[in-house]
């Protein structure tokens, strides 16, 4: 029987056995949970945000933000100068993300230690309906981009995604695709792992906030959850206990960390949150005299990876990356107040926008406070910050070259740039936090994988070096800064680990 219970149905104390719970039904958790059901094994998923429908997305973003986002999309660093999205709910970060589907760069799998993960990413991409964005579906944002990258002579891509054919596609794809369904819309973990997951036999609870993870004598042996929580009711004081054999771990590389620390888990070499990459972003803005439209039809699907040289240099360098939203979500970017944010809002139909995408060197750290929430501590290096700059002037440049008749720069007040000779105010003023919107969708590296205990958390195969049992697989496996969208590759791993734990069952 397929198989989701919502905790805030339930309304006493339950208790379970199982040969593994997983936490978190995202990236990472979705893809470890239907492997090992398909294996044999007994699987429950705890998610604690909602089973969502997709009919019932709305395009309203107050509403979305709360619905589908941690702390209502509003979740910050510790001094508020980056703000992280990230998902909550069945599917995790994959309900609202854009889809580009990038497969693992050989120099940063060779950094990893990591032989080859080409089965891995090829059984994930199939699953995923991993393919080639036709020509007909690069909208005329992504052209723009495309346009002045290819003016400039840099390097760009027409990239691979994981969506099917979306009568509704536009920006409003970052709230949740309506049309979302297994072949149509976006192939989110909701609608392709998990419901294989539930096919082979696991069970999920949603609204199931994981609150301790259970060890004794070095062994992870179970879970303690919170039932009741979702994004309209009040919490219940109902428990679930889980009893398991082992415990897989996804529940995002902030609440991952977050969930270890609470637990009092062991953490001899010290490293548990520490190691966390957020790929900063920075957005700019170009005004052109055409209608650009670029809230019509795929937001993302070129990108120039011209500023990414791997093979030169595996741990730094950015993307820009085409970026719109919707008029709130433009409008909460904008520079200015007033009458001059209603003028540059009246340009809405005109604007291309680029984000610029950091593959950080600099390092934050997860920690939590006496109430056991996450605090996140992130500082940007002063190399990160000189290279932010450089990639907002190269964002400039660009849109120069595309036909852009004025900049906008995410700095609080307005900045005109008019030409290339007003590109010294962008050097001048440089990465000024909080006075300029910094947001970040991929926080990962806070539990990472590697041989040495003393260096990492977890081994090359994902299971703590200090406790027996207890699994990572969601994005905060990664050793360093992956450059590129994660996805595939926080999928991959996870399918890689759980084959693993498959294999040596019992443990
Ligand atoms: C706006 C946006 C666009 C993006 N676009 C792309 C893209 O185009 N391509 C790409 O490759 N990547 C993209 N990403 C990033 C990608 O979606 C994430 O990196 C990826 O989903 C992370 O996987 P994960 O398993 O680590 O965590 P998640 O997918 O976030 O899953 C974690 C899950 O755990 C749950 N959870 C957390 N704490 C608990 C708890 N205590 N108990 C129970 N459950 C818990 C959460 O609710 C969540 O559902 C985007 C992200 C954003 C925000």
């Amino acid at each position: 029987m397929v198989m989701i219970i919502r905790g805030c149905d339930i309304q006493q104390d339950l208790s379970e056995t199982v040969d593994v719970c997983v936490i978190g039904s995202g990236a990472g958790g979705a893809v470890a949970a239907k492997e090992l059901a398909e294996a044999g094994l007994s699987v429950i998923v705890l998610e604690a945000g909602d089973a969502h429908q997709p009919a019932t997305f709305s395009r309203h973003a107050p509403e979305m933000l709360h619905r589908l986002f941690w702390d209502g999309g509003m979740r910050t660093t510790r001094d508020g100068s980056i703000l992280i999205s990230q998902g909550r709910g069945v599917g995790g970060s994959t309900v609202h993300n854009f889809c580009y589907a990038v497969r693992t760069p050989e120099p940063i799998l060779d950094k990893w230690g990591i032989h080859d993960l080409s089965p891995e990413l090829d059984r994930v991409e199939a699953t995923l309906g991993v393919k080639q964005i036709d020509e007909a579906q690069v909208n005329h944002l992504n052209r723009v981009i495309r346009r002045g990258c290819e003016a400039m002579g840099w390097r760009g891509v027409v990239q691979r995604h994981n969506r099917g054919p979306c009568a509704d596609c536009s920006v409003g794809c970052f709230l949740g695709c309506r049309e979302s369904k297994p072949g149509i819309g976006k192939q989110s973990m909701d609608v392709t792992y998990i419901p294989r997951a539930l096919e082979a036999g696991a069970c999920l609870y949603s609204n199931c906030h994981a609150e301790l993870i259970r060890v004794e004598n070095g062994r992870a042996i179970g879970v303690v959850a919170q039932l009741g929580k979702d994004s309209d009711r009040s919490s219940s004081n109902h428990r679930l206990t889980v009893d398991c054999q082992a415990v897989v771990l996804a529940a995002g590389a902030i609440n991952s960390p977050q969930l270890w620390l609470k637990s009092r888990l062991p953490d001899p070499g010290k490293q548990v949150g520490k190691n966390l990459h957020l790929h900063p972003a920075v957005f700019v803005g170009g005004i052109f005299d055409d209608v650009i439209d670029a809230h019509q039809g795929i937001t993302q699907s070129y990108y120039v990876n011209h500023f990414l040289e791997l093979e030169r240099d595996p741990d730094s360098g950015y993307i820009l990356m085409p970026a719109f939203g919707s008029p709130v979500l433009v409008a909460a970017s904008m520079p200015a107040f007033g009458h001059e944010h209603r003028e540059l809002m009246e340009n809405y139909r005109h604007i291309a926008a680029l984000l610029v995408l950091l593959h950080d060197r600099s390092s934050g750290r997860v920690v939590v406070n006496r109430h056991g929430h996450p605090v996140i501590r992130y500082r940007l290096s002063r190399g990160d910050r000189a290279l932010l700059v450089e990639g907002m002037v190269n964002a400039a440049r660009l849109l120069f070259a595309a036909g852009a008749r004025e900049i906008i720069l995410p700095y609080t007040r307005r900045i005109p740039i008019k030409s290339e000779s007003d590109f010294d105010v962008i050097r001048q003023r440089g990465i000024v936090s909080n006075d300029m919107l910094i947001a970040s969708s991929h926080p990962q590296g806070t539990l990472r994988m590697g041989s040495h205990p003393r260096h990492s958390v977890v081994d090359t195969y994902g299971e703590a070096h200090a406790v027996k049992g207890l699994f990572v697989t969601d994005a905060s496996l990664f050793p360093s800064s992956i450059g590129i969208p994660p996805t595939l590759t926080i999928a991959a791993l996870a399918d890689r680990i759980a084959r693993r734990l498959a294999v040596n069952w019992p443990l």
